[in-house]
């Protein structure tokens, strides 16, 4: 027997954190939960490490320190706090691989520090490569680090491609659910709600992710995932609306055949392969039934209506920090439309007029990333006030 995987899961207790804790508990002779992270939610950071025992945790926020500690320093598990403990937990010699299933921009740095770390990388924050795609790649390279996509999308393409690396990519098609808007125009979606937009057709996700399914931002930031996880030129990269989400995406290769992945809507699964890698470990989830699904469906993307998958179909032909300007106002767009502050369309004209006026940089440095970062968060919430 192989001894189990150490495993660091950056962003515990949300969505991908709880799913990745309950893959873990059903095969807990292959991996061993080493280290745990959160943000705010101290109370179930507790529980998941009152069972899993790991070695160390991270509470994020810091004002949630001396709870986590009084509960967990009597179990022996080491406790840390505040967001550069998160970025230097993932350097502990003990871990082989780091699950980043943080929200947003914040899982940049820490990913950075795993990667120079050697640690191999289970990637469900997409927006760490939509911000320095090109600098997390070639760090990867560099320190012979694989990065394993848990996206559904992206983990379909990759398991298209096992016996396939020497053979040219002649396109992907990333598959879209379409979200619970699909099919609307622009009148009807004036007015949406953050309930109506929280309420997504196939899959279980956290807000902020589920809001830009909705917007079909989502499906612009996987574009440019994609780019860099299969080094892909843009032409390369299709998408077609499948509201049942069965074919999770395709890879096209030269001599015109096209290889899928299919399942059930269920993150488990790329959760687990992103882990199990190379090998594939027997679970108990729901199997798939075409009986079940009689009809799979497919349509184009109605880009005119979502403009968000066009902009950031711009963003990354424009290059550089482009993606992380788009990135950057998409964040702020979205609690402001969750805050019930912005409208569903605006989402988009604020995230265009920030890409408009934030200073494009063609070739930037990790600083200039951080210093774009902040600086299109700063125009998104002047533009947000100027229009109330
Ligand atoms: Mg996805």
């Amino acid at each position: 027997m192989t001894e189990p995987k150490r495993v660091a899961i950056l962003g515990s207790t949300g969505s991908i954190g709880t799913q990745t804790l309950e893959v873990i508990r059903q095969h807990s002779s292959d991996f061993q939960v080493e280290v745990l992270t959160a943000q705010n939610n101290a109370d179930l950071l507790i529980e998941q490490a009152l069972e899993f025992i790991p070695n160390a945790v991270v509470i994020g926020n810091e004002e949630h320190y001396l709870k986590v500690k009084a509960a967990l320093i009597p179990k022996d598990i080491k406790v840390f706090a505040g967001q550069k403990a998160i970025a230097q937990v993932v350097e502990m010699d003990s871990i082989d691989v780091v699950l980043t299933a943080l929200v947003g921009y914040s899982g940049l740095i820490p990913t950075l520090h795993a990667i120079k770390a050697g640690k191999q990388i289970a990637l469900a924050n997409k927006e760490t490569l939509v911000v320095a795609g090109e600098i997390i790649t070639a760090l990867a390279k560099e320190y012979g680090v694989n990065i394993f996509p848990v996206d559904s999308e992206h983990s379909a393409i990759f398991q298209c491609l096992i016996g396939e690396f020497h053979n040219p990519i002649e396109k992907i098609i990333l598959t879209a659910s379409g979200g619970p808007f699909r099919g609307k125009d622009r009148d009807f979606l004036k007015s949406v709600t953050k309930a109506q937009a929280l309420k997504h057709p196939n899959w279980e996700m956290g807000a902020k992710i589920t809001i830009d399914s909705a917007s079909l931002m989502n499906k612009g930031l996987e574009v440019i995932e994609a780019k860099w996880l299969f080094g892909l030129k843009i032409e390369q990269i299709d998408v077609v609306v499948h509201p049942q989400s069965i074919i999770h995406s395709l890879v096209q290769f030269e001599d015109g055949s096209l290889k899928a992945q299919l399942g059930l809507p269920d993150m488990r699964i790329p959760i687990q392969f992103a882990l199990s890698f190379p090998d594939r470990l027997k679970n108990g989830f729901e199997r798939f039934d075409f009986l079940n699904y009689p009809n799979l469906t497919f349509e184009q993307p109605d880009k005119k209506t979502f403009r968000n998958l066009q902009l950031a179909f711009d963003a990354l032909a424009m290059g550089g920090n482009a993606p992380c300007i788009l990135n950057a106002s998409n964040e702020i767009v979205v609690a402001a439309f969750l805050r019930e502050e912005v409208g569903f369309l605006e989402m988009s004209d604020l995230i265009e007029e920030t890409l408009a006026k934030a200073e494009f940089i063609a070739c930037p440095s990790l600083e200039d990333y951080v210093d774009t970062d902040s600086r299109a968060r700063e125009i998104t919430q002047e533009l947000i006030k100027n229009n109330k």
